[in-house]
């Protein structure tokens, strides 16, 4: 096997500080036997502080160099799953069960593992996760904010938000070029219950198709210029609106009322 070398690809910037691990670890709140993933345990500097908390530790890590220094530190005492977090089948490791993920992730595969997440929402009791600070910042937005778009509404449709803390890149080794935070999600218990939530995300993606675009001209990519007419009669959602001036209440409406019109 070959020995361990930083791998920018793969987004390792391993964390330094014993504090910081600490308070991500806190924040998920871990209860003795619980279910816990951490994905990427790096060297384990995290996974140490996991352990203490005496969960049942899975963990996901690509990087097989890294393999002999945790089976070292760890041996049995965690789970070590040997693969690409994006290529496992998440229902198969899932199954019908509730647990947390912990992790310090690679940043560049944010966006794929959220969605991962969404897809399996019922599946966890809480997400705790550092990523790159704007992209914590865009997921906990509120509507008319500059960082308000789909990424904050899909999250928080699912999640309740809290925004953890902020770390700094020399806290890390090798530190990275930016900012990153701490955020935690927690299923919601009033998500929203729609009888065809894949329809809703396409009307949401149509909304936020360019920014700059009003609704009425976004909308004309699913409906025909006649029903757009039929729609801003109908609808309480002013059709010259942009799509970050809405609320999620406000979508819901747009696609109840869209979901009328094509049915
Ligand atoms: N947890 C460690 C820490 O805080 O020091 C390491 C975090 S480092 C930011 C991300 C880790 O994720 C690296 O160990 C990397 O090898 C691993 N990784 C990258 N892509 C992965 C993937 N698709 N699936 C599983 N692990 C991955």
């Amino acid at each position: 096997m070959k020995k361990f070398r930083h791998k920018k690809s793969l987004g390792q910037h391993f964390l330094k500080d014993k504090n910081i691990v600490k308070k991500i670890a806190d924040l998920a709140e871990i209860e003795e036997n619980e279910a816990v993933w951490e994905v990427g345990p790096g060297k384990g500097i995290l996974t140490q502080e996991l352990l203490m908390k005496k969960c049942n530790l899975t963990c996901f890590e690509i990087d097989e160099s890294l393999y002999p220094i945790l089976f070292k530190k760890f041996g049995t005492s965690i789970n070590l799953v040997n693969k690409d977090i994006l290529k496992i089948n998440w229902k198969e490791y899932l199954k019908e069960k509730q647990l947390k993920i912990v992790a310090n992730l690679p940043y560049q595969i944010t966006s794929p593992f959220l969605f991962k997440v969404t897809e399996n929402a019922d599946n966890f009791k809480k997400v705790v996760i550092m990523i790159q600070k704007e992209v914590a910042e865009r997921i906990n937005a509120g509507v008319g904010t500059k960082d308000y778009g789909k990424l904050s509404l899909k999250i928080q449709f699912y999640f309740k938000v809290d925004y953890g803390f902020t770390v700094k890149p020399h806290l890390f080794f090798p530190p990275p070029k930016v900012d990153s935070a701490v955020i935690v999600l927690t299923p919601r218990k009033d998500k929203p219950c729609l009888e065809d939530e894949k329809f809703f995300w396409k009307v949401v993606e149509v909304a936020f198709q360019n920014r700059r675009k009003m609704l009425r001209r976004n909308l004309r990519m699913i409906l025909s210029k006649e029903k757009v007419e039929e729609l801003g009669v109908n609808c309480k959602i002013d059709l010259a609106r942009r799509g970050e001036t809405l609320t999620e209440k406000d979508f819901i409406e747009l696609y109840e009322n869209v979901r009328t019109l094509i049915n």
